[in-house]
This record gives C-alpha cells, sequence and structure tokens, in this order.
C-alpha cells in the first residue's frame, strides 16, 4: 500500500505541474492569439467575398451607365427638321429621363467605390493584426518552451521513481489503480474516514463492506468508485 500510495502522490504531482502549465499565462495567450489568426482568416474570407460581390456590382453599373450615355448622345443628334412636335417632346422627355438614370446611377458608383475603399481599409487592418498576433503568439511559445524545459528534469525525475514504484508495488492494487486513472479518476485512493466512511464522497460503509476491508485493507467505495484503504 504504501508503494501505491507514493505513486498516488507522484502523479498528484505531475497533475499540478501539468496544470500549471497549461493555465499559465504564455498558453492562454497562445491560445488566445491562435483564435485571433483563425477569426481574422474567417473575415479576410468574407472581406474578399464582399469585394468580389462590390466588384460584380461596380461593373454592371458601369456598363448600364455608359449604355445610357450611349442612348442619349443617339437621341440629342437626331435630326430635328425631320420631326415632328410630337416626337421631338418624345425625345425630350426620353433625354430628361435617361439623364437622371445616368445621374443615379453615377451616384451609385460613388457609393460603391466608398465601399471598396472601406473594404480595403478593414483588410489592411486586420492582416496588420494578424501578423502582431503571430509575433505576440511566437514570444509566448518561446516563453512557454522555456518554461517547460525548466520543469522538464523535475517530470523526469517524477517518472524515473514512479518506475522503480511499479516494479515493487502491490499487481492487482496497480493495476486497479492503472484502470481509474485511465478513466481520469484522482485520487483513486483514499483513506477510511472516522472509521467508517469513504475519504472522498463520505458515505458510511454497510458492515459486510466494512468486514471486507479490515480483511484485505481496501475495498472499493460503490457511490464514488473509488478504492479506500486502511492503514
Ligand atoms: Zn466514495
Amino acid at each position: 500500500m504504501k508503494n501505491i500510495l507514493r505513486l498516488q502522490e507522484l502523479d498528484g504531482q505531475l497533475i499540478k505541474l501539468e496544470r500549471e502549465c497549461n493555465s499559465s499565462n504564455e498558453k492562454q495567450i497562445m491560445s488566445k492569439m491562435s483564435q485571433y489568426v483563425k477569426e481574422a482568416q474567417n473575415k479576410s474570407i468574407e472581406l474578399e467575398q464582399n469585394a468580389k460581390k462590390i466588384i460584380a456590382d461596380y461593373n454592371a453599373i458601369k456598363q448600364d451607365s455608359e449604355k445610357q450615355y450611349q442612348d442619349i448622345r443617339q437621341l440629342v443628334s437626331k435630326d430635328e427638321k425631320t420631326m415632328t412636335l410630337e416626337e421631338m417632346q418624345k425625345v425630350m422627355s426620353s433625354i430628361t429621363q435617361k439623364t437622371n438614370d445616368l445621374y443615379n446611377l453615377e451616384k451609385r458608383l460613388g457609393q460603391i467605390s466608398q465601399k471598396m475603399k472601406d473594404i480595403l481599409k478593414e483588410f489592411e487592418i486586420t492582416k496588420n493584426n494578424v501578423v502582431k498576433a503571430r509575433m505576440k503568439h511566437k514570444e509566448s511559445k518561446q516563453k512557454y518552451e522555456e518554461k517547460i524545459a525548466k520543469i522538464q528534469p523535475q517530470i523526469d525525475q517524477i517518472q524515473k521513481e514512479k518506475e522503480e514504484l511499479k516494479t515493487k508495488a502491490n499487481k492487482e492494487l496497480l493495476q486497479k489503480y492503472i484502470d481509474k486513472r485511465n478513466d481520469n479518476m484522482y485520487p483513486v485512493f483514499v483513506p477510511l474516514l472516522d472509521g467508517k466512511q469513504c475519504g472522498a464522497c463520505r458515505i458510511s460503509l454497510p458492515s459486510k463492506q466494512m468486514d471486507k476491508l479490515k480483511e484485505k485493507k481496501f475495498t472499493i467505495c460503490e457511490q464514488c468508485g473509488r478504492i479506500i484503504y486502511m492503514d
């Protein structure tokens, strides 16, 4: 029991070290920066799609404008001497209508140009932020790796002691311990409390189970599945 409890204690130290690393400032910055870069990439794709749509709109309107302009020129070049007054009025009204249309189209072109400028600006800002985020990620990664390198000897030492303990520990207890650790249980072994309770969930053990515990020096808690041991 002593060996297996020491093994558990060492695993506790490893869990603590791992938790410290994962919750470290550097690790948090790294994940934040990665997240930002991912979002920025999506944003860039969205901006590009918007830009494509706007360019298509622009070209369509431009074509439309040119057609209106040509129509107007054609109307203007008509020989008024051959026209009746009615025809002339029709032509004049057509020219006015088309001139208005042309004016509106140009206004829309202006709006589209502005939109395009806004998109380019946003694209530029996003691009610069991505560069900054990548740099920050790199810095944090370097610091994080330095931190890991610093504690690596400690981890190696713990692993070494663990391997030695595994060869010495009771095989049945060791297998139970490994199985439960694989289910992410920690701690696996808990002491008997007040002579009758599970040291983790505090349920009182039935007398039959207490007998078993006294005989084998350990029993599995029916409520929380941990192994209750007796010194
Ligand atoms: Zn329990």
